[in-house]
């Protein structure tokens, strides 16, 4: 079995198995050993973990999160890498291939079979066609995660990590940081896959946290604060908030709620720091009751 992720031996797996590429699964594929180490070193693995790869592609990733971790589970829709997956992660008796799409998947039930129901670790350089439906899956369905280290789109990263006052900063970076700790800790240049993606990409870290940093009394509302001060984003909140079906929220209750957190009653949504927006949905709910 010959390490995968060089670019030779990933042309020569390419043409053995005449294997087209499918741009409809967002395959591209790791070919720089640096970058696969980096990735599996940011996963801080041990032989106690169970990994549970997303897209496995050709296996290289597979290869390396193998030696490190106790067990990997590796989910791949493409049914074509089969018959290669077995052949490249031959020999690797702590790798299981399920052929699957992972948004179909039983996650819950497929940790509590593989693991025991204890956290696991979520690795994978992402097909970018569906970034963010798979993280915000991961995230919302509260399953027992302990980290997700993934590489994406670079400005998807950015945007995970972005803070109030930041061109980035929305409902994606409000999610993500009411569940985890995200730090980006690579940048990878297009010339690292076959074939070139369009984009450069990073790999994010996310650290689940077993609690919330902050909590809110209805975490249903206030994200449906988030999604609606962003879905306008250059409008004030108190006319973004009226204006959201699933809110209609009333004007003057948005305005007293922002006043008395001290916060303009001009504000956008982008100013709001997530601990103000989760006491802003507590506010509105008590005007609701
Ligand atoms: N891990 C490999 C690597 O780094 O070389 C391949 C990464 S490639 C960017 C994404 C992989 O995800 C492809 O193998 C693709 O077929 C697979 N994939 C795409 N959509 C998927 C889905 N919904 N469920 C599982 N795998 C998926």
């Amino acid at each position: 079995m010959d390490t995968l992720g060089i670019p030779s031996n990933t042309i020569e797996v390419l043409q053995k198995h005449k294997f087209t590429i499918q741009k409809k699964f967002g395959q591209n594929f790791l070919i720089d050993s640096h970058v696969l180490e980096r990735i599996t070193d940011a996963a801080q693995l041990n032989s106690q973990d169970c990994v549970i790869e997303i897209g496995p592609g050709l296996g290289a990733m597979t290869q390396y999160l193998a030696k490190s971790a106790g067990r990997v589970i590796a989910v791949e829709i493409d049914r074509a890498l089969i018959p290669i997956l077995e052949e490249t992660l031959s020999g690797l008796s702590n790798v299981e291939i399920l052929n699957a799409d992972i948004m179909k998947v039983d996650l819950r039930r497929l940790i509590e079979e593989k693991n025991g129901g204890r956290p696991v670790k979520v690795v994978a350089n992402l097909p970018y066609y569906i970034t963010t439906p798979i993280i915000m899956r991961l995230l919302e369905e509260k399953l027992p995660l302990q980290s997700i280290t993934i590489m994406v789109q670079k400005e998807v990263a950015q945007r995970m990590q972005a803070g109030p006052g930041s061109k980035d900063y929305g409902a994606l970076s409000l999610a993500v940081q009411f569940y985890a700790k995200a730090q980006i800790v690579a940048n990878v240049p297009p010339n690292c896959f076959i074939p070139r993606p369009n984009v450069d990409s990073s790999v994010i870290r996310l650290t689940l946290y077993e609690e919330p940093p902050v909590s809110a009394q209805d975490e249903k509302r206030m994200f449906s604060i988030i999604r609606a001060s962003f879905n306008q984003r250059r409008k004030m909140l108190i006319n973004s908030l009226h204006n959201a079906p699933e809110l209609a929220a009333d004007k003057e209750a948005v305005r007293t709620a922002l006043l008395s957190m001290g916060i303009s009653e001009k504000a956008r949504g982008e100013e709001l720091t997530l601990t103000q927006f989760a006491r802003l949905s507590d506010l509105l709910g008590k005007d609701r009751a």
